[in-house]
């Protein structure tokens, strides 16, 4: 780490100039002027990305990150621009293991079909920006998707459907208007639509987030906490916001039977959400196992492989009408 430098005074502020530094050696075999000054600015971003005011050599492996993310984000942009982007819906089952509801999770093929690693498009949507108009797509698309299997007769055992909001999205000052015009011309029940955030939009802008939450419960929607306890926000919020369900994360669910601590954490986690009358969901369950540890303590609703991966919408749409089987 380089040294705080001097701070520049400008008229009464104080002004702390910090450098980030990319470095690439030079002559290599057959490397050309400007490659050398591509591989001494991917050390940059990459010295940037690890908290800046530091120096970073450029490594080979920088590079296929770089292309790797340059590659998800054109089939990002492709995918949206083409209409080619998926959702999957990974069912959701009450304790008698009847479904009750899904979690829209988005796929992005590439061009031969092939889907994208989705942790990683979208942590680029979050840093290109375009989680803004796939994030609104994904939540035309999840709402028309419910109202159509409605229409359709059967689903009326459905009493929600989750959809994955990242931090930038909700943040938007226009969210709130979005999700009202989506409710009013796709006609969904706001009832049956729960918004899921993560702690890190609560530790990003706190009160933009809690005027977000109230005006969502004001229309009907509810809220919960994704992948919760993973975060490093204060338990003290849980007291004090608008929120509905909390998700146990996955972490913390494998291996309850053969790990006394993730069971001691995931016991902690369902008496607090029942003592704050939050609903509880278990993420990540696959085990037999784990369903039985997590039943004996009342938890409400279950996710997981051990009922059924992530569908496409037909698929989904068979289970509705036929049951988890
Ligand atoms: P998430 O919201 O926590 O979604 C649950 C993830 O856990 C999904 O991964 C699901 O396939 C996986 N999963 C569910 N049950 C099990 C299980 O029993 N075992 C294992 N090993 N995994 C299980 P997926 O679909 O790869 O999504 C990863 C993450 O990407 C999501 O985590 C969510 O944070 C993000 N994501 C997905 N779709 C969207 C979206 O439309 N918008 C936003 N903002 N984020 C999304
Ligand atoms: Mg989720
Ligand atoms: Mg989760």
């Amino acid at each position: 780490m380089t040294p705080s430098p001097e701070p520049n005074r400008v008229e009464t502020y104080s002004l702390n100039i910090t450098p980030s530094i990319g470095v690439a050696l030079f002559p290599d075999k057959e490397q050309s002027a400007s490659e050398a000054l591509q591989q001494a600015d991917t050390a940059m971003y990459r010295a940037k990305a690890e908290g800046r005011n530091c120096i970073r050599f450029f490594l080979p492996v920088m590079q296929m990150l770089a292309n790797e993310r340059l590659a998800v984000e054109q089939d990002l942009r492709w995918a949206l621009d083409q209409e080619k982007l998926q959702l999957h819906y990974q069912p959701q089952v009450d304790g008698s293991g009847a479904l009750v509801g899904a979690e829209a999770l988005l796929r992005c093929p590439d061009q031969q079909g092939e889907f994208n690693r989705i942790d990683l498009c979208i942590e680029v949507a979050e840093t290109t920006g375009l989680i803004i108009p796939i994030g609104e797509w994904v939540l035309w698309k999840a709402c028309r998707q419910l109202v159509a299997w409605q229409e359709e007769g059967g689903a009326d055992r459905l009493s929600h459907l989750c959809i994955n909001i990242s931090p930038r999205q909700f943040l938007q000052r226009d969210f709130v208007s979005l999700v009202q015009r989506v409710v009013a011309e796709t006609g969904v029940d706001p009832r049956l639509l729960v918004l899921e955030i993560t702690e890190g939009t609560l530790i990003d802008a706190k009160r933009d987030a809690i005027e977000t939450m109230k005006a969502l419960r004001g229309l009907g929607i509810r809220v919960a906490i994704d992948d919760f306890g993973t975060g490093y926000s204060s338990l003290a919020y849980l007291t004090r916001l608008p929120l509905d369900i909390l998700k146990i994360d996955r972490s913390f669910v494998s291996g309850v039977n053969s790990s006394p601590k993730n069971a001691a954490v995931a016991e902690a986690l369902m008496v607090m959400a029942r003592q704050l009358q939050l609903n509880l969901v278990a993420e990540g369950v696959e085990t037999r196992e784990e369903l039985e540890f997590l039943l004996a303590r009342e938890c409400d609703c279950f996710q997981g492989f051990y009922f059924s991966r992530p569908q496409p919408a037909e698929r989904f749409r068979e289970l509705i009408h036929g049951g988890l089987g």
